[in-house]
C-alpha cells in the first residue's frame, strides 16, 4: 500500500488493518533514500533501532484511546533530548553528547505510541533563519534544492514537505516554526508561551522559547500538539490552562469570528506577490464567514531592536554552560581559562559567537539599563499592543514572512538582513502569544507563501479552527514538492 502521508492517514490505515508499524518504518526509510540524499534534512537516524522499535509496538498490541499517536513515525529537532540519542543543536561543540533522558514532549510522544525517526538538522543552537548555520550541512527547500528551507527549524519544516514524515517537533524562538513552515508550504505552530513544556529543550532564550509542531494539515498540528500541551512539574514556566480537544474544535467553523488586520505588518518591504496571496486568504475566511476589521499594533517597529537584545542577553547566559568540561570536546590547553577559551573558540560557529557578543555586550555593567533595561520596557508595549486587540477580535491574519524562500548563500554575509527575516514573527514570540502558520499560496517562481494567524494566549483552539476551515476551501497544503524531480 502507499504510505499514509498525513498522521490521521496513518491513524486510518493502521484501525482498519491496512498497515502495520513495521511496514510504515520500511516505507518512510524508502522514501529518506530517495529525498535525503538531495534535501539533507536529518543529522541522526538509526533504521535498526528504528525498526525494533516498530517490532515492540507491534507486539504491545494494537493502537487504544492511551496511544493516539500509535505507530506515527515523527522527527524530533536536534535541540530537543532524546535519550541516547545524539542532540548536538547541529553544534561542534555538543559533538558526541548523548541525551541522558527525554524531554517531556518527547517522553509524552512516545506514550503515545509514536515512532521517532530521527533528529532533523538547525541552525546552530537555533540562530538563524536559514539553516545555513547549522555546524553540520545546510538543508535544501524541498520547493527548490537551490533554495533554503528557512530556519532555524529547517530540517523538520523541510523533511516534512518532502513527505519523508507526516509531522515533526521544533522549536520557535522568534519565528523558528514558522518561518520555515512558510518556506516549505507546511503547517507549523508557535504555542502560546507555557503551553508546551520546555523540560529537555537546549535553552536558547528561555522567555521565548517554545516548542510546537510542524505537519502538511492543520488537523494533524492539532493531533501533535493535543499529545505535547500542558503542564509538566519539570518546567516551572509550564501552565496549568487546561487542554482543550483541539481537533474537535475545528469542526465548528468560523461564522461570526472576528479577525484584526495590523496594517503595520503589510508596510513597504512586503513582497507583492506575498501580499497578494494573504489578502486573498483574506477574502476567502470572509467567504467563510469571518469579520475582517483593520486593526493597530503601533509598537511593532520595535520588536526586531528588541528582540535582538533580549534573546542574544539571554542565550549569551544560556550558553555559558558549554565550556568543553561539562559537554563535547575538549581543547588541550596549559590553563584552565585557556582550555575554556579554545574549547569555545573551536567549538562555536559564527553566528553563535556573535550572539554571545552581544548578549554578553547588553548585559555588561555600564550598557545593562541602555539597552536590556530598555528592551524588557520595549517588550511590555509590544505585549500591550497584543493584548489590547483581543477585546475586538478574535484572531489577527497577516503574513508569516516579507518574502519566499531565499537562494542559498544569499544572506549570509550579512547578518542584519538575515535577522530582518523574521520581521513578522518576532513580535508574537516577545508578547508569548500563539501563532499557526499555513500554506496560502505560491509565487510566480512556485515558492509556498504562508498566512500567519495569531491568537490571545491559550486560544490555539482558534489558530486551528480559522487554519481548518481556510484549508477546507484551498488545496494549498495538498501540493507535493519536487524534492529536485
Ligand atoms: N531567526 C531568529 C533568530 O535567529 C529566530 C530563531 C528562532 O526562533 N530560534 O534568532
Amino acid at each position: 500500500m502507499k504510505l499514509p502521508e498525513t498522521i490521521a492517514g496513518f491513524q486510518t490505515a493502521y484501525r482498519q488493518k491496512e498497515l502495520t508499524p513495521r511496514e510504515a518504518v520500511e516505507g518512510v526509510l524508502k522514501r529518506i533514500e530517495a529525498v535525503e540524499p538531495k534535501v539533507q534534512a536529518l543529522l541522526w537516524s538509526d533504521p535498526q533501532r528504528l525498526r525494533e522499535a516498530a517490532r515492540q509496538l507491534e507486539q504491545g498490541g494494537g493502537p487504544t484511546s492511551a496511544t493516539p499517536l500509535w505507530g506515527v513515525p515523527l522527527l524530533i529537532k536536534d535541540n530537543i533530548c532524546v535519550e541516547g540519542v545524539p542532540t548536538t543543536c547541529a553544534s561542534k561543540i555538543l559533538a558526541g553528547f548523548k541525551a541522558p533522558y527525554d524531554a517531556t514532549v518527547v517522553a509524552r510522544l512516545k506514550r503515545a505510541g509514536a515512532l521517532l525517526v530521527g533528529m532533523a538538522n538547525m541552525d546552530e543552537f537555533a540562530f538563524g533563519s536559514s539553516c545555513e548555520f547549522s555546524a553540520v550541512k545546510p538543508t535544501r527547500n524541498p520547493w527548490d534544492l537551490q533554495r533554503v528551507p528557512g530556519g532555524s527549524s529547517g530540517g523538520s519544516a523541510a523533511a516534512v514537505a518532502a513527505r519523508m514524515i507526516p509531522g515533526a517537533l521544533g522549536s520557535d524562538t522568534g519565528g523558528s516554526i514558522r518561518q520555515p513552515a512558510a518556506f516549505c508550504g507546511v503547517a507549523g505552530l508557535k504555542p502560546t508561551y507555557g503551553r508546551v513544556s520546555r523540560y529537555g529543550l537546549v535553552a536558547f532564550a528561555s522567555s521565548l522559547d517554545q516548542i510546537g509542531p510542524l505537519t502538511r494539515e492543520v488537523g494533524d498540528n492539532a493531533r501533535l500538539l493535543q499529545v505535547i500541551a500542558g503542564q509538566d512539574p519539570s518546567d516551572a514556566t509550564s501552565s496549568d490552562a487546561p487542554v482543550p480537544d483541539y481537533v474537535k474544535g475545528m469542526g465548528r467553523g468560523i461564522q461570526g469570528l472576528r479577525i484584526g488586520i495590523p496594517k503595520e505588518f503589510f508596510s513597504e518591504g512586503l513582497e507583492a506577490e506575498v501580499r497578494t496571496a494573504v489578502e486573498r486568504a483574506v477574502e476567502e475566511l470572509k467567504k467563510a464567514g469571518a469579520a475582517v476589521q483593520p486593526v493597530c499594533l503601533p509598537h511593532t517597529e520595535y520588536a526586531i531592536p528588541t528582540y535582538y537584545v533580549l534573546a542574544p542577553a539571554e542565550a549569551s547566559s544560556n550558553l555559558a554552560r558549554f565550556d568543553g568540561v561539562r559537554y563535547g570536546p575538549r581543547a588541550a590547553a596549559d590553563s584552565m581559562e585557556a582550555m575554556y577559551l579554545k574549547s569555545r573558540e573551536a567549538g562555536f560557529g559564527p553566528e553563535a559567537k556573535r550572539r554571545i557578543i552581544l548578549g554578553t555586550f547588553v548585559l555588561s555593567s555600564g550598557y545593562y539599563d541602555a539597552y536590556y533595561g530598555q528592551a524588557l520596557k520595549a517588550r511590555t508595549l509590544i505585549k500591550r499592543d497584543f493584548d489590547e486587540n483581543w477585546e475586538r477580535v478574535d484572531a489577527l491574519a497577516v503574513p508569516t514572512t516579507p518574502t519566499a524562500a531565499f537562494r542559498l548563500g544569499e544572506k549570509l554575509d550579512d547578518p542584519l538582513t538575515m535577522y530582518l527575516s523574521d520581521i513578522l514573527t518576532i513580535s508574537v514570540n516577545l508578547a508569548g502569544v500563539p501563532a499557526l502558520s499555513v500554506p496560502c499560496g505560491f509565487t510566480g517562481k512556485g515558492l509556498p507563501i504562508g498566512l500567519q494567524l495569531i491568537a490571545a494566549p491559550f486560544a490555539e483552539e482558534t489558530l486551528f479552527r480559522i487554519g481548518g476551515a481556510y484549508q477546507e476551501r484551498t488545496d494549498w497544503h495538498q501540493k507535493a514538492a519536487p524534492c529536485g524531480n
